[in-house]
């Protein structure tokens, strides 16, 4: 299955691709974190990205669309699909995704609308931690490592996105209202879209999603 997993920053895509990843294998391609990689590397493309990653704006289109492009082709054609986590961004983004995807015979069947409401994406992008060495999530109040600071998967050292200041979360927020939450629209006219309450702990907003996985599985045989 080929979903885009859409909604604020904040509204639990990445905790809910790794759970939805965990139970059925779907892939999960971030382009926030393929950013993040590239940045940490000191690529041309890291460091280009980067000032627009940390002032909470859009990376050019081209960069990120070059990226996903490249990422859609190396994945393998038998593979139990994938979710995309942050892209599209904007309308030019779906258009040319759709595009993509009709060139390689495939398409997306699902957006999963993720609603969330300003106090609680707030609340959970200020307490984000994140490992600094395997990406592990955590939160200082719904979701604290064993010890802290230090990541209970790995040991890695957990930090602040540096991007999860409260200014830039502020930028961050503005431009999903502009560039991104227009799109919503884009998945609702082509029938794909669903919506979710994103408000709720993710493992909850997961068991409650999970007959659609399941029912996709029994009706496609995998
Ligand atoms: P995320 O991890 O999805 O919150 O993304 C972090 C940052 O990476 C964003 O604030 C943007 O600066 C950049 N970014 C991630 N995905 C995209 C995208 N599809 N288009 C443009 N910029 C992106």
């Amino acid at each position: 299955m080929n979903l885009v997993l859409l909604g604020p920053p904040g509204a639990g895509k990445g905790s809910l691709a790794n759970l939805i990843r965990e139970t059925y294998s779907i892939a999960h391609i971030s382009t926030g974190d393929m950013l993040r990689e590239e940045v940490g590397k000191n690529s041309d493309l890291g460091l280009e990205a980067k000032r627009f990653i940390e002032s909470g704006k859009l990376v050019p289109d081209d960069i990120v669309i070059k990226l996903i492009h490249q990422k859609l082709l190396s994945l393998p054609r038998q593979g139990e699909g994938y979710m995309l986590d942050g892209f599209p961004r904007n309308q030019k983004q779906a258009q040319q995704l759709d595009e993509i995807l009709e060139g390689i015979n495939q398409s997306i069947d699902t957006a999963c609308y993720l609603e969330a409401t300003l106090p609680i994406i707030l609340q959970r992008l200020t307490g984000r931690r994140v490992c600094r060495k395997c990406g592990a999530l955590f939160h200082i109040q719904n979701r604290p490592s064993k010890r802290e600071g230090i990541c209970d998967q790995c040991g890695g050292v957990l930090s602040q996105r540096t991007d999860d200041k409260e200014e830039t979360i502020k930028t961050r927020y503005e431009v999903y209202l502009k560039d991104t939450k227009p799109i919503i629209d884009y998945y609702q006219k082509q029938g794909k879209l669903r919506r979710c309450n994103a408000d709720e702990e993710s493992r909850e907003l997961f068991k409650k999603i999970m007959p659609f996985f399941d029912e996709y599985k029994r009706t496609h045989n995998h």
